[in-house]
């Protein structure tokens, strides 16, 4: 993998991130960044993880992505014990703390990397973010960490397009309506449908001079690393390479993964490395180093740190190459050969054969 392997992997933790909490028994929990710290600890190739602070998001850099109104009442939330937002999201005194320093987490990586000097970076963070909209907080999220990164990018740093690859196992829709409109972020799910929260449909593909560049595919459950790998492979791949992006980030969910408790995917920690893999390659090919993972969900927690775990090994080009696959499922394959007759007008995919 040449320089891929060469260069260390920024790694951008902070306790504040500790102090959000959805109330007792939720998963999305502290236990999640306690689980990724024990692992760390032990990860045999710690020397190569260069640690970065990170820094609380701006006002006007989460502007850029959420209104003024949303801001205001998630920095309300410090004044109360407890805030009900959503029927699955609370925030504590302390959440807006932990969630300006989670949206601030993922910009010092973006900042990172964009500088160069990376093979990329990993900011494990939390609350999670795919699923905050514009003007209130969702599932778990209180600001749009991965969006307000890729807005960062295009208007803080002058770049002009922006890769979002989003593999949580639900659809990240406060990201996807965060540029449906505009050609200069792509965002690609795959995700599991139906399911939580709904979005994600493969006639979902942007609007306006956004057309084609929102890439949906929503697969049934039971979809392990070969169904996955040939998402990534067949849809994604010729589709990056063609947008050739200047920057990549990753809403790195890690709930596809087999022993997660709130969804049906079989993803192993191998197949979170060939996925690390397939991105590392479109970045190499596009935007050396220039490629970002925000931790999104994974909420088995021995899971999720073996995850990380994959994903940091691939990034350091230390990963087992993953044996030869078996053929995708039939049902990935139609979802496939759907996505890629939906999108044939906007990119080089040929339909068929
Ligand atoms: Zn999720």
């Amino acid at each position: 993998m040449g320089a891929v392997g060469v260069k260390p992997v920024a790694l951008v933790r902070d306790p504040l991130c500790l102090r959000h909490s959805n109330g007792p028994g939720h998963p999305e929990s502290p236990e999640r960044l306690e689980a990724i710290d024990r692992m760390l600890a032990g990860f045999p190739l710690r020397d190569r993880l260069q640690d970065l602070p990170a820094r609380d998001a701006s006002f006007e850099e989460l502007a850029g992505v959420h209104t003024q109104g949303h801001i205001r009442r998630i920095e309300a939330t410090r004044e109360r014990p407890l805030s009900v937002l959503d029927p699955d999201t609370s925030a504590t005194a302390d959440s807006c703390a932990a969630a300006l320093r989670a949206a601030g987490g993922v910009l010092a990586a973006v900042e990172a990397v964009l500088d160069g000097g990376y093979a990329g970076a990993f900011a494990a963070v939390r609350p999670p973010g795919h699923h905050a909209e514009a003007d209130r907080a969702m599932g778990f999220c209180l600001f749009n960490n991965a969006a307000v990164a890729a807005r960062f990018a295009l208007k803080a740093r002058g770049l002009r397009r922006v890769l979002l690859v989003d593999w949580d196992v639900h659809h990240g829709n406060g990201s996807m309506h965060s540029f449906y409109d505009s050609p200069e972020v792509l965002y690609f799910s795959v995700h599991q449908f139906p399911h939580y929260p709904g979005t994600g449909r493969v006639e979902e593909i942007g609007r306006g001079a956004g057309a084609g560049y929102t890439v949906n595919v929503p697969l049934p459950g039971g979809q392990g690393d070969e169904e996955y790998l040939a998402v990534f492979r067949e849809v994604l791949r010729p589709v990056a390479l063609a947008y050739r992006p200047e920057l990549v980030l990753v809403s790195a969910g890690f709930d596809i993964h087999r022993d997660d408790p709130l969804a049906d995917m079989r993803v192993t920690a191998a197949g979170f490395a060939s996925l690390t893999r397939v991105l590392a390659e479109v970045a190499e090919a596009c935007c050396p180093g220039r490629l970002v993972f925000a931790l999104e969900g994974g909420y088995n927690l021995p899971a999720l740190a073996a995850g990380v775990a994959a994903v940091l090994r691939s990034l350091l080009g230390e990963a087992p190459q993953p044996a030869v696959g078996q053929a995708a499922d039939e049902a990935t394959r139609g979802v496939v050969a759907r996505v890629r007759a939906t999108l044939a007008p906007y990119w080089p995919l040929t339909v068929g054969g």
